[in-house]
């Protein structure tokens, strides 16, 4: 039996990857703290994107051997990107996961009404 022609349903780490990173780009440039606010217009913010950079690469490497030798998130992100053979797509994956909710409560907390 051969096994071309079947449809891949199998989420490919590294595309993810590449969208998360666009993702994790935009937010960096777009949430800069500014005296008691944050650039996108909340005036709550206390949190430069750089400590929360760290909160999440802390958290990340806590739960994650693949994250543990990234200095940032746009490098563990790249690593997954272009060595995504040497990462078990299964753990890629599920740190992908963990950083795609961390993102995404970042987005409601700076959501602008
Ligand atoms: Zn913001």
């Amino acid at each position: 039996m051969r096994k071309a022609g079947k449809p891949k349903l199998v989420r490919d780490a590294r595309i993810e990857a590449v969208q998360l990173l666009g993702r994790w780009t935009r937010i960096a440039q777009g949430h800069v703290l500014i005296g008691g606010g944050c650039s996108c217009g909340i005036t709550a913010a206390s949190l430069r994107i750089e400590e929360f950079e760290q909160q999440i690469m802390d958290f990340l490497k806590s739960k994650h051997d693949v994250a543990a030798k990234s200095a940032s998130v746009a490098e563990l992100l790249r690593a997954i990107a272009t060595q995504g053979a040497s990462v078990d797509p299964g753990r890629a994956l599920a740190v992908l996961a963990d950083l795609d909710r961390t993102l995404e409560s970042f987005d409601q907390l700076h959501r602008t009404r």
